[in-house]
């Protein structure tokens, strides 16, 4: 039998061999006390590609995006992002549990807001609302389907969220494949936010980490955070030179990756049954929906992995495909032909899913 087609998500991907060998050859030394030199080489060189003073390595992006909250903010205030931000869908409400802030999500079709979105957002001051205190916005979008912050929309949410005195905060977990989707560097896109994070464990293809960003001072209060809630390492160089290497080699994979989400796109959209937002697919994220179909997701991804493709349900009808180093462009097309025959008369519903 072949391989599973890999769909389901770019956290799925293992290190491949060359950074294996990096991590087996990494110098290390004791990160908590900031003496490990690949660690600290690291963090210069995500810090210096995001335009950024400082950087720390961190466990995963949800404790980016924690301790940026707990920095940014006091109890009591609330944070405003997306409706269907990974802060507010998929962190446990670690918001709410650790840092004592709500969130005030603003419904979006695709995960971006405007200024005049956030501005009616924010509440003004009074003795009985909560204090807006943050806004967090992603590049890439996740559960709104891979959408790009265009570079001006990104900047017109940053002034009016700072004229007001918000923290304003990148969620950069797939920054690079806007990076390379759009030619706008990392640098324009972080330029002036108060802090930025990028994850190494997505489609760079790092087991785990990454790193979050920001002035001396914001890093000074991050690093005792990171500390508090346990996430200070030892010999974190073995990961450490997992993400050198992945800055140096994987970057432009994810070119292949968000060309072959476009390419996934191209041949599903327009099948029977299935529906998919009016946008095309801008990095390595497909969302559509099977409700045409009348089959949940839960039900047809379960049937496309019998057929060797492994998608991911978002439960009610919203399926995800994500593409990674793990899927070529040949599976892709695979991937695309067994889904398609999903129509109302196909094997799929002969099956009984419907
Ligand atoms: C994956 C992801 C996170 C969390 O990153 P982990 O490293 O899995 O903890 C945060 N935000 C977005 C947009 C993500 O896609």
């Amino acid at each position: 039998m072949s391989p599973i087609i890999e769909l389901f998500s770019d956290t799925q991907t293992q290190p491949t061999e060359g950074m294996r060998a990096a991590m087996a050859g990494a110098v290390m030394g004791d990160e908590q006390s900031d003496s490990d030199p690949t660690t600290r080489e690291l963090c210069r060189r995500v810090a210096s590609m995001l335009g950024m003073e400082d950087g720390v390595f961190m466990p995963s992006g949800t404790m980016c995006n924690l301790v940026s909250i707990l920095v940014h903010t006091r109890p009591g205030d609330e944070v405003i992002v997306d409706d269907r931000a990974h802060i507010f869908t998929t962190e446990a409400a670690g918001a709410a549990a650790i840092a004592g802030v709500s969130v005030n999500p603003i419904r979006t079709k695709r995960g971006l807001f405007t200024s005049d979105d956030v501005q009616a957002a924010i509440r003004p001051a009074s003795r009985t609302s909560p204090r807006s205190g943050m806004i967090s916005v992603e590049q890439t979008t996740n559960f709104s389907g891979g959408s790009i912050w265009p570079l001006e929309q990104m900047r017109a949410v940053r002034d009016l969220g700072q004229s007001q005195g918000l923290r304003c905060h990148i969620d950069g977990a797939r920054l690079f494949n806007a990076v390379v989707a759009t030619g706008v560097s990392a640098a324009d896109y972080c330029e002036g936010w108060d802090s930025a994070w990028i994850d190494l464990s997505k489609g760079l293809g790092c087991p785990v980490g990454a790193v979050l960003c920001g002035s001396r001072a914001f890093i000074a209060q991050a690093w005792q955070w990171k500390y508090r809630l346990g996430g200070a390492m030892r010999q974190s160089g073995v990961l450490a030179a997992a993400g050198l290497y992945a800055l140096d080699n994987h970057i432009e994979q994810l070119r292949v990756d968000n060309d072959n989400a476009a390419l996934f796109e191209r041949c599903v959209r327009g099948s029977t049954g299935l529906s998919f937002p009016p946008q095309r697919a801008e990095s390595n994220i497909v969302l559509f929906s099977t409700e045409p179909l009348g089959v949940p997701a839960d039900i047809f991804t379960q049937r496309c992995l019998e057929r060797g493709v492994r998608l991911r349900s978002l439960g009610g009808y919203q399926v995800r495909a994500t593409t990674s180093l793990l899927v070529t462009r040949q599976q892709v097309g695979q991937a695309a032909t067994a889904i398609q025959d999903f129509g109302p008369r196909s094997a799929f519903a002969l099956a009984g899913a419907a």
